[in-house]
């Protein structure tokens, strides 16, 4: 989807639920959306960038009572925890919150009021899992069981290790309280339900046209055409944002956790101009919306969503972004398995930008990633030691022994030509969602730029008077070109390093806010060179 410039661009990342730590799965989405935001801005779109930690729903609570603590106090360790990963990442939202904020209980109560009033939500006597035992009826993940859909054990509202549908309160077959282990019972109990059904059309012709990746937009489609059931939208606990007029009910988690977009948005613009107003994005279709998420949430973000969006008369998403699932070592995630990458263990050996190139390098965005240390070490070492690090340290040290300041001469027409066209392959990112073309289209830069120095001997030519000193100044100009071009592309993907490169460049701009252009402009001849530091380390596993 060609993505409008002259209309402000809202992006936001899929909300990481605060139960537990950040492992490597988490990041699929957040490096990718970092990366798309700083692109948009190097091309020169207005761009706000959020996120926030899902607080609300069953697990938080399970986990709180395991720990004899509040789901308070579960939120507020795990929200400050991802906040310290995002930052050592340098995954840089313009605005992190969470859905338990006062204003996203307002808008949220504000949503589900107008659903009402609009005749969208209804009241229904339904079955819910009951445990006899324990005296109470077990929304969620409070109760396990098989999937009617497909047999595999399933949780109370998902088949997470089957056919992935979302199951609706009493479907599950065979229950069993999470809590005593019993087998549990039906009983009737008062919801409320949102008509999600009635929005079938509106969305079968939203999803025809909804921008991203196809596979969300496919997988969409195919759950509409078959059938939608309508939403039960209540729970029967405390923890979560009270339904209105109703002290017994607060609403499902997945109402709330994605009006936090709407939230956040307003709580960053909250102190700015009325011009700057959160309505500015979500009334009125004035604003660009790209949701980044995973696989797993397609369905809450491309059917329960617009069609929420949609009954309250909001701006709908443009486009939605859908990761592939990260594998470990070939296999799914298990902690007793030993098959988990949490992300600060792994920051306690490796610099966070490695991390950031791998996740793009290694996979298509929409397939699966399969993580292991072997991949991991054969990009960082054969990738960015052997082609980047290399192009970086030889030629600066080079020119930094021989000249000290960007050498005198022009920059030759295939080298223009060749930057001009990395330039276009990461451009396309943007439209494509590709983001292992740009890190590949970069990287074929640098490799050209190996080839060119190789090709040259510059080393020859500085021993050769005063005619080869001058060729030889103008070929490493050349080369240092082509670095400055790497660098304005690759800081997307890895900031702190190409701040570096950007600093022994001897550039005095800010290297995160250099626009794409800028790789076309010629590096200004006498600027002082830094002495050069080795960019990366080998990495042995
Ligand atoms: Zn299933
Ligand atoms: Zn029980």
């Amino acid at each position: 989807m060609k993505i409008p410039i002259e209309k402000p661009v809202l992006v936001t990342s899929a909300l990481p639920y605060v139960n537990g730590e950040c492992h490597i799965g988490h990041l699929r989405t957040y490096v990718p959306a970092d990366i798309y935001v700083r692109m948009l801005r190097k091309m020169g779109y207005d761009v706000i960038f959020i996120s926030g930690s899902d607080t609300h729903g069953t697990p938080i609570v399970l986990s709180a009572e395991a720990q004899g603590i509040t789901p308070e106090e579960v939120v507020a360790k795990y929200h400050e925890h991802f906040k310290r990963i995002f930052q050592a990442l340098n995954v840089n939202f313009d605005y992190y919150g969470w859905t338990d904020s006062e204003s996203n209980h307002r808008r949220t109560e504000e949503i589900v009021k107008k659903l009402i009033e609009n005749g969208y939500v209804y009241k229904k006597e339904t079955k819910q899992a009951f445990c006899n035992t324990c005296g109470r009826f077990l929304p969620d993940r409070y109760v396990e069981g098989k999937c009617p859909y497909c047999g595999a054990i399933a949780r109370g509202d998902e088949c997470d290790q089957g056919c992935g549908k979302h199951l609706e309160p009493g479907e599950i077959i065979e229950p069993k309280c999470k809590i005593c282990g019993n087998e549990a019972d039906f009983k009737q109990q008062e919801h409320f339900f949102f008509n999600l059904s009635s929005f079938t059309d509106f969305l079968i012709s939203y999803l025809d046209k909804l921008g991203g990746t196809r596979n969300a937009r496919n997988y969409a489609l195919e759950w509409t055409k078959k059938e939608l059931r309508d939403w039960c939208i209540t729970r029967a606990m405390e923890w979560g944002v009270k339904f209105p007029g109703r002290d017994d009910l607060v609403v499902y988690v997945w109402v709330d956790a994605p009006i936090g977009y709407i939230s956040f948005t307003e709580e960053l613009l909250n102190y700015t101009t009325d011009e700057k107003d959160w309505r500015k994005y979500w009334k009125g279709n004035k604003a660009t919306i790209v949701h980044f998420i995973g696989t797993d949430i397609i369905y809450h973000h491309c059917i329960f969503w617009p069609a929420m969006l949609k009954g309250v008369g909001y701006s709908l998403p443009d486009a939605v972004v859908a990761s592939g699932m990260v594998k470990i070592n070939g296999g799914t995630f298990s902690k007793s398995r030993g098959n988990v990458v949490r992300v600060k263990e792994f920051l306690e050996r490796f610099h966070p930008d490695t991390l950031r190139y791998y996740l793009v390098a290694q996979s298509s965005h929409t397939k699966e990633l399969d993580f292991s240390w072997d991949s991991f070490s054969m990009r960082v070492n054969n990738e960015l030691v052997a082609i980047l690090g290399n192009l970086v340290h030889r030629v600066v040290s080079f020119a930094y022994k021989n000249f000290r300041v960007v050498p005198e001469g022009e920059i030759d027409e295939d080298v223009f030509a060749a930057i001009e066209r990395t330039k276009e392959e990461e451009t396309r990112v943007v439209d494509e969602y590709e983001f292992k073309k740009l890190v590949d289209s970069a990287m074929k830069l640098a490799d050209f730029g190996n080839s060119f120095f190789q090709r040259e001997e510059p080393w020859h030519l500085i021993k050769m008077g005063d005619a080869g000193r001058e060729r030889c100044g103008e070929i490493v100009k050349n080369v240092l070109q082509i670095i400055k071009a790497v660098c304005i592309g690759l800081e997307a993907v890895m900031p702190e390093k190409m701040g570096e490169v950007w600093s022994q460049l001897g550039m005095e701009s800010d290297v995160h806010s250099v626009k794409l252009e800028e790789m076309m402009v010629p590096i200004a001849s006498g600027q002082e060179l830094k002495k050069p530091k080795k960019l990366f380390e080998l990495v042995e596993i």
